[in-house]
C-alpha cells in the first residue's frame, strides 16, 4: 500500500537516462514544479511494464512520484503528454535536442520550482522536432538567448557594454567588438581596449537584436548568409562558455564557503 502523503505529481521532461540494476532506469528530469530531479523508473526496461515507453529521452510526461528513502524518488505512474516524435526520427534534430537539454541542465537548479525554464524547454523541443531543417541553427540561437535572459545573463546588444552609451553606426572600416567579459557588444571606440573582444559584424549584431525583440516564428523567417550564421553561433558559444565558467566557479565558491562555515 502506497502512503499517499509520500506522493507528488510533476510535469517532467526526461533530460538523461541510464540503466540501473536489472530492470530499472535512472532518470534526470526537468520538472515544472521542482526543477531538476533524479528519479528511478522501476522496472521501466521490462517490456510489459506500464512505465516502459513513457520515460524515453526528451519525452514530456505527467508523473506520480513516490518519495524514496534516499536522494532518489520513485516514478509510480507515468502518462505521456508529448513524445516529440520528430526528435527520434532524425539524427540532426536529435543532436539539437541534446544540445538544448545540456544547456538547460547547466543552468537549471535542483529542487526549486522553475516553470519558465520548463516551458522554454518544452517549447524548444517542439520547435526542434517540427521546424524546417534550415531553421535549426536560428532555433538554437533563439533558444540560447531566451535561456540566458531567463537565467539573468542576457547579453547587451543594444548599447555599448563597456560604457553603456548608445551604439553609434560603425564606419565601413570599423568593427564592433563582442566581449563576453564586458557582457556583450562593444562600440568601435571601446572594442580595441578589451583583450577578449572578438569582432562582430553589423549583420551578426542585427540577428542578435532581432532574436531579443521578436517572437520565435517571426525570427525564424529570417534569411541570413551562412557566414553570418556561423559568426552568430561563435559569438553565442563564446558568451555561453564564459557565463557557465563563472557560474560554475560561483557555485564552487558557495560550496567552499558552506564547508568553511561548517568547520567554524
Ligand atoms: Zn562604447
Amino acid at each position: 500500500m502506497v502512503d499517499r502523503n509520500r506522493l507528488y505529481r510533476i510535469d517532467a521532461i526526461v533530460m538523461h537516462r541510464s540503466d540501473m540494476g536489472e530492470a530499472d532506469r535512472l532518470l534526470t528530469v526537468l520538472s515544472r514544479e521542482r526543477g531538476k530531479l533524479r528519479l528511478n523508473a522501476k522496472g521501466a526496461r521490462k517490456i510489459k511494464s506500464r512505465r516502459a515507453g513513457h520515460v524515453e529521452l526528451f519525452m514530456r510526461s505527467k508523473m506520480l512520484v513516490a518519495k524514496g528513502r534516499g536522494d532518489i524518488d520513485i516514478v509510480s505512474q507515468v502518462e505521456t503528454v508529448e513524445a516529440y516524435r520528430g526528435l527520434r526520427e532524425d539524427l540532426t534534430r536529435s543532436t539539437y535536442a541534446h544540445y538544448v537539454v545540456e544547456l538547460i541542465d547547466a543552468f537549471a537548479e535542483e529542487g526549486s520550482e522553475q516553470p519558465e525554464m520548463f516551458d522554454l524547454l518544452a517549447e524548444g523541443l517542439g520547435w526542434i522536432a517540427t521546424t524546417a531543417m534550415r531553421n535549426l541553427p536560428l532555433t538554437a540561437r533563439f533558444f540560447e538567448l531566451k535561456l540566458l535572459t531567463l537565467a539573468g545573463f542576457q547579453p547587451q546588444v543594444f548599447r555599448c557594454a563597456d560604457q553603456g552609451e548608445a551604439l553609434k553606426e560603425a564606419a565601413a572600416n570599423e568593427f564592433y567588438g563582442w566581449s563576453p567579459s564586458s557582457g556583450g557588444v562593444l562600440c568601435p571606440d571601446h572594442a580595441p581596449g578589451r583583450s577578449d573582444a572578438g569582432r562582430l559584424s553589423i549583420h551578426a549584431l542585427k540577428v542578435l537584436r532581432h532574436a531579443l525583440r521578436t517572437e520565435y516564428h517571426t525570427f525564424t523567417t529570417l534569411t541570413i548568409r551562412d557566414s553570418v550564421s556561423g559568426e552568430v553561433e561563435q559569438a553565442m558559444l563564446r558568451y555561453i562558455q564564459y557565463v557557465l565558467e563563472r557560474k560554475v566557479k560561483s557555485v564552487e565558491f558557495l560550496n567552499l564557503l558552506r564547508r568553511e562555515n561548517a568547520v567554524i
